[in-house]
């Protein structure tokens, strides 16, 4: 099945893609190609948000887990986000890809603050725009902020980069049969529990018929392929194909 060809794109990567074989943090010679990637595909004319999780670093419920105040440690958790950020902007610059990093918690030492408009003129100017902190308030994940995001910049669909080529009725690790979907509706990732972001992000795109795209990043050369509307993926819409 050919996929419609998107022009604004939000790129979503959860933060478990920059840790590359390692079991925390920032792997750098991952992070470099990942940024290559992402390079060729604004090259390739795209416009491009990218929000980047914090998972490789921290996760509030992980904190809240081992006793933490869950609202606290999910700000940790959005500090984190804004790290991996910091740390995907070098690697795009190190290629001469303009990037501007804007913070859903103000700190402007290090970056802007999230302003539409501003973020706005820079896609105009070619530059790239990464937003950090998710939505700026716990009890949500960066998938609420990559869905936030996406309706506001009006992006054409969300591409979920992550370790699974696509959407499954079931999870591939534990059950040999699942089958993965090429295209399946919002109400039924949600009516299933199906794991492709969490609910609140899915019924955010539903609403506003924003279409996600679920495909392999950690495969070299997959980015290109799904922004051509080419390779593995399945496509999360409004209706079922
Ligand atoms: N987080 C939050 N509000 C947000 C976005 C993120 O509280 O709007 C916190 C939350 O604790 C989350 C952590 O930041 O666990 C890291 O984000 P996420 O789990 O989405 O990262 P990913 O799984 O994509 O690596």
């Amino acid at each position: 099945m050919t996929r419609p060809r998107f022009n604004r794109i939000l790129l979503k990567l959860s933060g478990e893609v920059l840790m590359g074989n390692s079991q925390f943090g920032i792997d750098t010679d991952t992070v470099a190609r990942v940024a290559g990637e992402i390079a060729a595909a604004r090259q390739a004319g795209f416009e491009i948000c990218l929000v980047i999780g914090g998972g490789n670093i921290f996760r509030g419920m992980a904190g809240a887990a081992k006793g933490m105040d869950r609202a606290q440690a999910d700000y940790m958790g959005m500090l984190a986000t804004v790290m991996n950020a910091l740390a995907m902007q070098n690697a795009l610059e190190q290629l001469g890809v303009q990037t501007r990093v804007q913070s859903a918690i103000e700190m402007d030492k290090v970056c802007e603050p999230v302003i539409r408009r501003r973020a706005e003129r820079h896609l105009e100017k070619g530059r790239l725009v990464i937003f950090a902190a998710g939505v700026g308030a716990p009890y949500f994940t960066t998938d609420s902020g990559a869905a936030l995001r996406a309706a506001e910049m009006k992006c054409d669909a969300i591409f979920k980069g992550t370790s699974v080529d696509g959407v499954y009725d079931a999870d591939p690790k534990k059950v040999k049969t699942a089958k993965r979907y090429e295209t399946v509706s919002f109400n039924r990732v949600l009516s299933d529990d199906l794991k492709v972001m969490d609910a609140s992000a899915v019924a955010l795109c539903r609403d506003n018929n924003i279409p996600i795209v679920v495909f392999n990043i950690r495969e070299q050369g997959n980015l290109a392929r799904v922004l051509a509307g080419e390779g593995v993926a399945t496509i999360v819409q409004n209706e079922e194909g």
